[in-house]
């Protein structure tokens, strides 16, 4: 956070107390991370032992002391290989001593200038030491944590001092992380797998101050893939939502009520509650006389008038230039062409439009889209092309707009449009990718995306506009959707929501390049069949995504939506694909089959490759969507995307055979999701003679 911004804030910003080790008074020497606390009096055994959770070397607060000091200081300085002074990031407050980190900022900002000008050799060189620094720092915060839960050292390991030295490692370890990533090319992968987050207790205190400020419990999925520092920073500012109370009734790990509900009361809505304005609604037979003969048509603004009730509609010429809306239903411009809009909404569009560009003419959906289901089907299977041919499109989103860009900062710039609605809503991805430019509006004007875009990639060395900058990356495609695989729409579905589930489908179909107009006769389950049969070949790695499944033979292997898959297996070609067919998923899979079916339990189970020589144990993985939740449940196989080979763990599914007749491949029934143990073979004969299996790849279908 900037200087200023760390003022604005002050009050609300958890301090960070300086527990008083001696890090500067006896001058020590630059050290590495692990060499720290030996330099400073700690033998190796006594280190081990804080590790394991064996025993303490010293009182409790001497200890913690030197965790912080460790864990901030030394890790500082053994990534960086300079002198951190503690005298330079603690400061005295009325409430004591404690650790100010606004001046890591400025360090970060010269670091990564520095970085810049060296040759791309050191550059790698530096960002795999600074990896496996991470990963060392990380393996301490997760012993010490678990030092916490299970009740280790319950003085030290559970009071308020230990719940801030592991905050204060947690967002410098993602500040760190996000700054070496952006002097990498790649910036797109922006994740590693480092698995940074916040103990119980300080996740807890987020989430209350989080909702303090507005924010939709709902959106604590995705502040979490944002990452900590985000999240952390967001609990500053009030929520981009300004209607707060809409989301009264949302829960942690549930869809927001308040942005998908389109039940009574839902429709066209005035721009202000005390408004009577009149309803223009553009002539049904125009409009759908244009639709049937497969053209776009559009609202002319220019020729608005308060004396008519009809808007005017034309049909687009590829000459023409115009503009589409891409909105927020909840915002008030749900409706039909037969319902209208508000003549106040179309003032409002007016004013936004104005600020863009010469033409008047407009689509959008509330006006071009009628209720009519054979003339509405062919709307929007239109709609692709409709984003594609528009000169530009306007993002409107009410949070958004009742806001100023211009008292932004580039990190307030990244918050608000990573969490405003519009980036939640499954319709608008597809609107955004297939457009060639697209606008924002705010409360003081209208920006192009692209200006705000390299606003956050000049400032990408800080954390929060480093995940803004990628997020916005997603958006650019140098060939617009062309190639777009299962795998990325997955991704760019993630935390995104719709008010009708059925419409997952239609949205992104055609950046698939399916065909919308052959799902649309289908509905439920049954659509997203046809989906699936569209697609034909799906990555492999599709039987093991967490979510619910469809409920339709030969298709249950097949998640029944891809939004809620968001957070999990990332569904790419890495482990290679398998073919959709009617009897069910056909692709080669490594399995152990078993000598007899068995019928399993809640606990763990096991088996024994004798050649491979491992003792695998497995026991179902619990969650949510997990179909049966019920016990025993049978089972023939176990199927794995490919052999383990040291992995200790794995992911797997069970399954039961399904003999089809005439059928040249083996065929089985999806089971449940299990979670495989492997270990080295300690043994008897007599065990491995009765649960003995050689795992082997084979061609299968799961149906
Ligand atoms: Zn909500
Ligand atoms: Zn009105």
């Amino acid at each position: 956070m900037a200087e200023e911004e760390v003022l604005l804030h002050k009050h609300s910003i958890p301090e960070v107390p300086w527990l008083g080790f001696d890090h500067d008074v006896q001058e020590h020497a630059l050290v590495d991370f692990a060499e720290y606390p030996l330099r400073r009096g700690w033998s190796k055994d006594q280190i081990i032992a804080l590790k394991h959770g064996d025993a303490l070397a010293f009182d409790d607060a001497s200890c913690l002391a030197m965790l912080q000091s460790w864990l901030v200081f030394g890790f500082l300085e053994g990534i960086y290989k300079r002198r951190f002074s503690s005298s330079q990031y603690v400061v005295d407050t009325a409430s004591g001593r404690v650790v100010d980190t606004t001046q890591l900022r400025q360090f970060f900002d010269k670091w990564h200038g520095l970085l810049q000008q060296e040759s791309s050799e050191s550059m790698l060189s530096y960002w795999r030491y600074s990896t496996i620094r991470l990963y060392e720092l990380h393996s301490w915060y997760a012993a010490l944590e678990k030092h916490c839960t299970q009740g280790i050292f319950p003085t030290a390991f559970d009071t308020a001092e230990y719940h801030s030295i592991m905050r204060l490692v947690v967002l410098i370890a993602d500040s760190i992380y996000y700054n070496k990533t952006s002097v990498a090319s790649r910036l797109i992968q922006i994740r590693s797998g480092l698995n940074w987050h916040h103990t119980e207790v300080n996740g807890a205190a987020l989430r209350t101050r989080l909702i303090q400020k507005g924010w939709c419990p709902s959106l604590h999925g995705l502040f979490m893939t944002y990452g900590l520092a985000f999240t952390e920073y967001a609990s500053l500012l009030d929520a981009t939502d300004g209607n707060v109370e809409r989301h009264n009734r949302c829960a942690d790990d549930a869809k927001c009520l308040g942005v998908n509900y389109l039940g009574t009361g839902a429709g066209p809505k005035h721009i202000a509650n005390e408004c009577h304005c009149q309803i223009i609604r553009p002539s049904s037979s125009q409009m759908n006389g244009i639709i049937s003969n497969n053209k776009i048509p559009l609202i002319d603004l220019g020729s608005l008038s308060p004396l008519m009730s009809d808007c005017p509609v034309v049909e687009w010429d590829q000459q023409q230039n115009f503009i589409a809306f891409s909105h927020v239903w909840v915002d008030g411009l749900s409706s039909e062409s037969e319902i209208g809009l508000p003549l106040c909404q179309l003032r409002n569009l007016q004013n936004v439009l104005f600020q863009v560009g010469p033409s008047s003419l407009i689509w959008v959906d509330a006006l071009c889209i009628p209720h009519e289901p054979t003339i509405r089907n062919l709307a929007i299977d239109m709609m692709a092309e409709v984003y594609k041919r528009s000169t530009a499109i306007i993002i409107l989103d009410a949070g958004l707009r009742s806001r100023p860009l211009g008292k932004f900062s580039t990190a307030e710039l990244a918050v608000r449009l990573l969490t405003c609605n519009w980036m939640q809503r499954l319709w608008t991805l597809p609107e955004i990718l297939f457009s060639q430019r697209a606008f924002v509006a705010f409360q003081d004007g209208v920006i192009d995306l692209n200006i705000l875009r390299s606003r956050l990639r000049q400032t990408a060395r800080f954390p929060i506009e480093c995940v803004g900058f990628c997020t916005l990356l997603r958006f650019v495609h140098e060939d617009g959707t062309e190639g777009l695989k299962i795998g990325e729409v997955q991704r760019l579905l993630a935390s995104r929501n719709s008010s009708r589930p059925d419409d997952e489908t239609l949205a992104i179909a055609p950046l698939l390049d399916l065909s919308a107009a052959n799902l649309i006769g289908y509905e439920g389950q049954d659509r997203m069949v046809q989906f699936w049969r569209q697609l034909r070949e799906v990555p492999r790695v599709v039987i093991l995504l967490v979510c619910p499944r469809l409920d339709v033979p030969g298709f249950t292997w097949a998640p029944q939506s891809l939004i809620s898959t968001s957070g999990n297996v990332p569904m790419n070609q890495e482990y290679g694909s398998a073919t959709v067919t009617q009897l069910g998923l056909r692709g080669t899979f490594f399995i152990y089959e078993l000598k007899t079916r068995r019928i399993l339990g809640n606990a763990a189970s096991f088996i024994i490759d004798p050649k491979a020589q491992h003792f695998i144990a497995f026991r179902p993985l619990k969650h949510k969507f997990d179909r049966a939740q019920t016990y025993p449940y049978p089972c023939d196989g176990i199927v794995l995307l490919e052999e383990s080979r040291n992995a200790l763990k794995r992911s797997a599914i069970t399954v039961i055979t399904d003999p089809a007749l005439g059928s040249s491949v083996v065929r089985y029934k999806y089971g449940r999701q299990i979670v495989l143990d492997f270990s080295p073979l300690p043994v008897s004969q007599e065990l491995s003679a009765n649960f003995s299996s050689i795992g082997k790849y084979q061609e299968l279908t799961i149906s």
